[in-house]
């Protein structure tokens, strides 16, 4: 990218369940070869063909409670009855080696990260409709009956949210979603805020 700031930039990318979070970020991430995605650490049991170290760091609670303890973690929050968190060495070293980091994280941990990291970018994930969102949710096949009403219950109020965040993508189709998040990035690159080391190097 050609002008670009020095130190890399904090995506931070959230929305309700079934918003498709997961997925828009695989894309993404399989077309911005330099983001570095974070791996958050969770409670959660693993769901069928998830990966520790992939897509999860699978913790029991006492490991987790540790990890608050040490200030190991950049923001952590309780979703959906498990603990989840963002590895804070990781993310912190990346971004001071001037790489851009993604963090895929619910609301509450975003607003974390705005109190430590107010320069990052907060991106806000949002289905077409709410009957669509009900279809995605359902369509996953991996929630029960409760936790079904529980994710989809939450995901109502979490709209609410959007309010603090500074861009907000409707995820119709996948590749459309990418394309204006890409385009975020680049204009977040762009910025003049982000920029002014260009006027001492001039
Ligand atoms: P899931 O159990 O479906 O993988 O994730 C449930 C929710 O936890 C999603 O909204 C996801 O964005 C959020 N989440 C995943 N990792 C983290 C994290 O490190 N911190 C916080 N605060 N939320 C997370």
């Amino acid at each position: 990218m050609a002008a670009t700031s020095e130190s890399g930039i904090l995506f931070v990318l959230s929305g309700p369940s079934g918003a498709g979070k997961g997925t828009v970020c695989k894309a993404l991430m399989e077309s911005l070869p330099d983001m570095c995605l974070s791996i958050s650490v969770t409670t959660r049991p693993p769901r069928p063909g998830e990966q520790h170290g992939v897509n999860y760091f699978f913790k029991t609670k006492a490991q987790f409670e540790a990890m608050i303890a040490n200030d190991d973690l950049l923001e952590w929050a309780v979703v959906f009855d498990h603990y989840y968190g963002t590895p804070r060495e990781f993310v912190e070293t990346k971004l001071r080696e001037g790489h851009d980091v993604l963090l895929e994280i619910d609301i509450q941990g975003a607003m974390q990260v705005k109190q430590r990291h107010p320069n990052g970018v907060f991106i806000f994930l949002i289905p077409p409709s709410a009957t669509e969102l009900e279809a995605r949710i359902l369509g996953r096949g991996t929630e029960s009956e409760a936790s079904f009403r529980q994710r989809f219950g939450a995901a109502r109020h979490e709209l609410q949210q959007m309010q603090h965040y500074d861009y907000v993508v409707v995820n119709d189709v996948v590749a459309a979603a990418c394309a204006r998040i890409q385009a975020i990035i680049t204009a977040e690159h762009c910025s003049v805020s982000r920029n002014l080391h260009l006027l001492t190097e001039w």
